[in-house]
């Protein structure tokens, strides 16, 4: 399976995938293209990832749906991430995206570029 796995990822058929951690990650240590989130099946917490546009702020997600915002993650059979809604940067660069299906999707182009 594992091996099903990698070539798929060598074609970069879809850019995000999740890999779920059990602790808040270091920010120096996150690579691109990957959801963090922080938890197991029964309890998860936060979702971390790096800004696609390249600014290197580290986002946030709270999943507790108990919360306002929150988002959702799935995870697709490949490991590919879906997250909703879209996640809009309230500061520094102010992004705009979706990631669905492990593509992203700009939603908007940032002012600032
Ligand atoms: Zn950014």
């Amino acid at each position: 399976m594992k091996k099903v796995r990698d070539v798929f990822w060598s074609y970069k058929k879809f850019q995000y995938k999740i890999e779920i951690i059990s602790d808040n990650p270091n920010p120096d240590t996150l690579k691109d293209n990957i959801v963090y989130v922080v938890g197991g099946k029964q309890y998860i917490k936060w979702a971390y990832l790096k800004c696609p546009c390249g600014c290197n702020d580290i986002i946030m997600l709270s999943l507790d749906q108990k919360k306002y915002p929150s988002w959702s993650v799935k995870q697709g059979k490949l490991g590919q991430a879906t997250i909703s809604p879209s996640i809009d940067k309230l500061d520094g660069c102010h992004s705009h995206f979706f990631i669905k299906k492990g593509r992203l999707i700009w939603a908007q182009y940032s002012r600032n570029f």
